[in-house]
């Protein structure tokens, strides 16, 4: 049961090619959840251990974390039968996500990188842009990744783009725990 209900629930997308997109989705959590609201978090294309999934932990079961796919390579590395792999775990995934809407069950949903898997084609635009038809009238959905298809950014109330201007990546510094996962 939800202890509280958001006056309108909106659709926001987090976008483009520089860094804060999660954290920024990740941040709206933590808002919200201090505001009483009850918050799900599905995790596509993220395979490996982060520090949101521990700090997840310690907000349960107002903040959870939800992933459906087993640690794999980058989807360009997968062979055919990895692919229908993960195909399969999306599906699954996306099933938990229509109940989720269906139920109501939390207050905000967050899709995280489903861009992502909109471009890798193991779900299609039309099958996100339904369930956003869907949407209860008081819940929140948060949608991120890269390159938002037209329909998905139509059907938005937000659309932020975060736009590279420097990564230290391009200077040869690699990705740090608890800064870039
Ligand atoms: P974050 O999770 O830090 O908010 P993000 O969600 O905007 O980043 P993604 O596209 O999901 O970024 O990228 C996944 C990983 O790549 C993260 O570790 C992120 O910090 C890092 N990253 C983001 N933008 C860039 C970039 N322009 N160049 C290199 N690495 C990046
Ligand atoms: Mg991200």
């Amino acid at each position: 049961m939800l202890k509280k209900r958001l006056e309108k629930g909106l659709i926001q997308v987090y976008t483009g090619d520089g860094k804060g997109k999660t954290t920024a989705a990740l941040g709206q959590a933590l808002r919200a959840v201090g505001a009483g609201y009850r918050v799900y978090m599905v995790q596509f294309l993220k395979g490996g251990s982060t520090g949101e999934l521990e700090a997840a932990k310690r907000l349960e079961p107002e903040f959870r974390i939800f992933r459906f796919e087993k640690e794999r390579g980058f989807f360009w590395t997968l062979s055919d039968s990895e692919k229908k792999e993960l195909k399969s775990e999306v599906n699954e995934a996306f099933e938990f996500i229509r109940e989720v809407v269906r139920g109501e069950k939390c207050n905000i949903l967050i899709l995280d990188e489903v861009m992502g898997i909109l471009h890798n084609g193991l779900l299609t635009v039309d099958e996100v842009c339904n369930l956003l038809e869907q949407k209860p009238d008081k819940m929140e959905i948060i949608l991120t990744g890269r390159d938002v298809p037209e329909k998905i950014k139509e059907m938005a109330h937000l659309v932020t783009e975060m736009r590279l201007v420097k990564h230290p990546f391009d200077r040869g510094i690699g990705s740090r725990e608890g800064i870039e996962w």
